[in-house]
């Protein structure tokens, strides 16, 4: 016999909710109140309507479901909105503990803070106060937030995909997240775009953030850096400036050091930064899209410090980290995905990994517009979901296809040893044009090009990057190939 209902099983109710997904449970439930079970009522107080929307659109089914199982009878919902809440579900979660945050399990370490979405998730640092009701998240995306500015919550280690394309780099990353004078200072993390520069360095500070939640993470892109710069120059702000980049921080996360090419003022402002920071033993970590000896226009002190730590590269991951990629970036949006979906789209966006979930977010988006789920048939029918973001799925053997009808050289010459000049000029180019097409790693196409060492293919590469800026022909050549690449795809 089912007792009459009472607060008890709408705590059970709650319970059984909070184990289906905890992080989402904890990130919403602060701004929501029990008023009680009255008749047939359940009331509620949400803090805002926003708030009411997404908790009756995600919670009030298992909610009600259960509810029902428990009662032996349904419930309607009355809502009130209150800026005020005397007695939130639940307390906002506490402050970072030491464990880590569980794959997939959403940010636990999160203060009640707004999330902004200027990235997938992306967040900013503005602290929610009762009256702002957080942004509406993307997909199934909750807020991520984080104490530290620009950080995005998800980007974190347990939430990054570790294959041979960047197991260095993530080694290297797990390692200076780790207590006492880093072991290599810098930690230089250079490699394409959307590769998981950023992402591995959010995960240091969350690391950090969690052993030592008052650690004075500093973490600043080099484009800011130099705004923040130039601002403290004309408003005479230097000492401030100076203060939160030398005496006041603890741990120095620089993105996109490439920014500072050519900004003199700038550069002589960080190498001073550096050195401040350097012997006093606090890690510094600057991630790049070029290795430190490939920085134009950076004075030869400053890559000469770069060099001075550890390099570590993040290369085009290979297809079964990027199924794995995929697999996890579903979970973490709450994305049906099957397997063999997974595979088939991992195997038509090879560029990078932004690209890989840009793709993935399309493909949701139209499946959920459409009610359907993520098939086969979605992704081969939906051509412009990949061509968009691998223009053509070509592979090593179509480049060097192309190159050889190109140059009129034979696909044995182009594999031989053969250093005839002719033969290894179209050599070069193909090794570049799959290098900029495909993202393929340097060993993984030193491999596919007869066997060579990966130093013979990133000096081809770097000599025809070099050569472009020097002589059109060499554009011309390149524009010449994708059209062949491009007509034999028809
Ligand atoms: P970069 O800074 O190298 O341009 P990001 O760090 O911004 O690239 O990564 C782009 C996107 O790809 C992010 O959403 C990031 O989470 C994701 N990503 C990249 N590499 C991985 C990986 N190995 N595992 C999981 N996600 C990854
Ligand atoms: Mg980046």
């Amino acid at each position: 016999m089912l007792s009459a209902p009472s607060q008890d099983h709408w705590l059970l109710a709650v319970q059984h909710t909070r184990n289906r997904s905890p992080a989402t449970f904890e990130q919403w439930f602060p701004s929501i109140q029990f008023d009680g079970l009255e008749g047939d009522t359940l009331r509620l107080t949400a803090r805002d309507e926003f708030v009411r929307d997404w908790v009756r659109d995600h919670f009030l089914p298992s909610l009600l479901s259960q509810l029902s199982t428990l009662t032996g009878q349904q419930f309607k919902v009355a809502w009130k909105i209150s800026t005020e809440l005397e007695r939130p579900v639940c307390a906002p979660p506490a402050p970072p503990s030491s464990s880590l945050v569980p794959a997939g399990g959403g940010a636990p370490q999160a203060r009640p803070i707004e999330a902004d979405s200027q990235d997938w998730g992306a967040v900013t640092q503005a602290r929610r106060t009762s009256s702002m009701p957080p942004r509406r998240p993307k997909l199934a995306s909750v807020p991520s937030v984080s104490p530290v500015a620009g950080l995005n919550l998800k980007y974190t280690f347990d939430n990054f995909i570790v294959g041979p394309s960047n197991e260095l780099a993530f080694a290297a990353a797990t390692a200076s997240a780790g207590s006492g004078r880093p072991r290599y200072n810098p930690l230089f993390i250079a490699g394409g775009t959307g590769l998981g520069k950023t992402h591995l360095m959010h995960a240091i500070a969350h690391r950090i953030l969690q052993d030592r939640p008052d650690a004075r993470i500093v973490y600043v892109s080099a484009e800011l850096f130099t705004n923040e710069f130039i601002e403290a120059l004309q408003n005479r702000r230097m000492e401030e400036f100076r203060a939160r980049y030398r005496s006041e921080c603890d741990v120095l996360l620089l993105d996109d050091i490439q920014f500072l090419a050519g900004r003199e003022q700038t550069q002589e402002e960080f190498f001073h930064t550096f050195n401040t920071l350097h012997d006093a033993g606090v890690p510094i970590i600057v991630t790049s899209d070029k290795y430190p000896q490939q920085l134009q226009r950076m004075p030869e002190r400053l890559v000469s410090r770069f060099k001075s730590g550890l390099v570590a590269d993040v290369q085009s991951p290979q297809l079964e980290t990027r199924v794995a990629i995929l697999k996890k970036k579903a979970q973490l949006e709450d994305i049906d995905l099957p397997d063999t979906v997974a595979v088939l789209l991992a195997q038509h966006v090879q560029s990078n990994v932004r690209e890989l979930e840009g793709a993935l977010i399309r493909l949701a988006a139209k499946a959920s517009l459409s009610g359907q789920a993520i098939t086969e048939e979605l992704i081969r029918g939906e051509a412009s979901l990949v061509a968009s973001t691998s223009a053509r799925i070509v592979c090593v053997t179509d480049i060097q296809r192309a190159v050889c009808s190109h140059f009129r050289v034979t696909s044995a010459d182009l594999l031989s040893k053969d250093r005839h000049k002719s033969v290894a000029f179209a050599r070069q180019v193909a090794m570049y044009l799959c290098r900029q097409r495909l993202r393929s790693s340097f060993p993984e196409l030193g491999r596919a090009f007869g066997n060579r060492d990966h130093t013979t293919v990133m000096s081809a590469v770097r000599r025809v990057e070099n050569l472009r800026k020097r002589d059109p022909q060499i554009d011309a050549h390149l524009e010449a190939i994708e059209n062949r690449l491009v007509s034999s795809n028809d």
